[in-house]
């Protein structure tokens, strides 16, 4: 029962089918999520949100460090790979190999690429190609799903993926 509830709000005001069509490794019912995460990470992180720009302190987060999936705990990206887009949210030349998925997102009349973490479907954002070289990418990521480690390194974030 809360499986259809969570289905159905994980896919509300999009045509992304990102949380609701695909079994991810770390599944939980809309009440554990809603327990787990800050009412803010849950409107973003589970039901397609978007912070408010210039809102979260992790956009003018520029020292050395990994940046995780405030859901579930999967290092995402590299601070090495951060840059001020100036647009007032977090943003990356690119991902850590393998950690996030995209999703075409045809809502607000417009197409554009979501982003979400591999791992438990959670939408971080959107990712735009008009970024920096050499990828010419542009990961633009909502601070509040996102969680900084400061200090680490890739190589030292990799094995937690694997822990819950
Ligand atoms: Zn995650």
């Amino acid at each position: 029962m809360t499986e259809g509830l969570f289905g159905r709000l994980s896919g509300r005001g999009a045509s992304s089918k990102t949380a609701s069509a695909k079994n991810f490794e770390v599944a939980m019912s809309d009440e554990e999520w809603r327990r787990r995460l800050s009412p803010e990470q849950y409107r973003v992180l589970r039901q397609h949100g978007t912070e408010r720009a210039g809102t979260s302190p992790l956009d003018k987060q520029y020292g050395a460090g990994i940046f995780h999936c405030a859901g579930c705990g999967q290092p995402l990206f590299d601070a090495d790979a951060k840059f001020d887009s100036g647009t007032g949210w977090p943003s990356f030349s690119a991902p850590l190999e393998d950690m996030v998925e995209t999703d075409t997102d045809r809502s607000f009349f417009m197409t554009r690429t979501e982003v979400h973490c591999r791992r438990c479907g959670g939408h971080l954002g959107h990712v735009f190609e008009d970024g920096p070289k050499p990828t010419g990418l542009r990961y633009c990521m909502n601070g509040v799903s996102l969680d900084f480690h400061p200090g680490e390194t890739a190589a030292e974030a990799k094995p937690a993926a694997d822990k819950p």
